[in-house]
């Protein structure tokens, strides 16, 4: 059954931000999520990239932004932002911007916007949001919400309601393990569905199989895929195993949670059926319940819009999306 929808009633836009380890984006949408305006840059990287540096290139991102919709007066502030974080507080410490390390997110952009809401939220978090809000998981009172990219992340509602958790981290679906006598995870466990089914795992794996990228390509997931269309069966194999792993830890997942959709958003589910075939074959083998059989796994409908749509949802529809100061 949906929830009732209780949506932000002052009908004034939002400016939502997305920061991840390689862009920043701002936008700005209007009350019923739709985006006006949307900019973005690459983050600066690595060394050389200091906190303050960080901090005026999302100033000027969203100065610019601001400026391009005619400086509206705005219902508030919502962010997504890599973790991990101090949440709700919004010290921000992302493992791919290595220049902010407890760096007081929510706090600074609160000062450059007094009196408005300011709310800062995990960025995989904000793309099950957007999906429940907009996507996929309309309509359902439960559901999961996945991306699967450079890393593996996950955000949860239930009952209509984001899932924070004691500390914010809810959802970290990244870090269950999968494959005891798998490679070890940046975390320092073994087999993490991170380590064994992102983008560079996928790429990681074929590469460790033999398989030879085509010259004048990196050899990356999206490369990987491009050869398994084309009939390369090592290539195929790399997504069936990570298919595999994801089929087998969403249905762990939704054992514990029962909700009834997963959405999948992210580089590597745009390969399709290279994925989903083998996660549904796998889930449907791991998933021993009705009601866990019952549940659909399918693909995140936003696309790269997602994480700015998520931020947005953490004001506009702030009751369901929000449940801190
Ligand atoms: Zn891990």
């Amino acid at each position: 059954m949906a929830q009732p929808e209780r949506e932000h009633v002052s009908g004034r836009p939002v400016l939502a931000v997305d920061i991840g380890g390689t862009k920043m984006a701002a936008g700005v949408l209007a009350a019923d999520g739709t985006t006006a305006v949307d900019r973005r840059l690459p983050t600066p990287p690595g060394v050389g990239a200091d906190a303050e540096t960080l901090w005026s290139v999302l100033v000027g991102l969203v100065r610019d932004v601001l400026d391009a919709a005619g400086r509206p007066r705005l219902a508030g502030v919502g962010v997504g932002c890599g973790g991990p974080m101090t949440w709700p507080a919004g010290a921000v410490s992302p493992v791919n911007i290595p220049g902010w390390r407890g760096f007081p997110l929510r706090a600074r952009l609160a000062a450059e916007f007094p009196g408005l809401p300011v709310r800062v939220h995990n960025d995989a978090v904000c793309l099950a949001l957007a999906e429940h809000w907009r996507g996929a998981a309309r309509g359902h009172s439960h559901a999961l919400g996945m991306v699967v990219s450079t890393g593996v992340g996950g955000g949860l509602v239930l009952g209509g309601r984001v899932v924070d958790g004691a500390t914010g981290n809810a959802g970290h679906i990244g870090h269950i393990v999968v494959d005891p006598a798998g490679p070890i995870c940046p975390c320092g466990n073994r087999g993490c569905l991170e380590i064994v089914a992102s983008g560079p795992a996928v790429a990681r794996w074929a590469a460790g199989q033999g398989w030879r990228p085509p010259p004048g390509t990196a050899g990356s997931a999206r490369d990987v895929a491009a050869a398994a269309l084309a009939g390369d069966p090592l290539a195929a194999a790399a997504f069936g195993r990570a298919g595999r792993m994801l089929g087998q830890g969403i249905a762990m997942a939704v054992t514990l949670v029962d909700v009834s959709v997963v959405t999948i958003g992210g580089g590597l589910a745009q390969a399709g059926d290279l994925l989903f075939g083998p996660l549904h074959t796998s889930y449907a083998q791991f998933a021993r319940f009705r009601y866990a059989r019952a549940a659909r796994v399918v693909p995140a409908a936003l696309g790269a819009s997602g994480g700015l749509v998520g931020a947005a949802a953490l004001i506009l529809a702030g009751d369901r999306y929000w449940n801190a100061d």
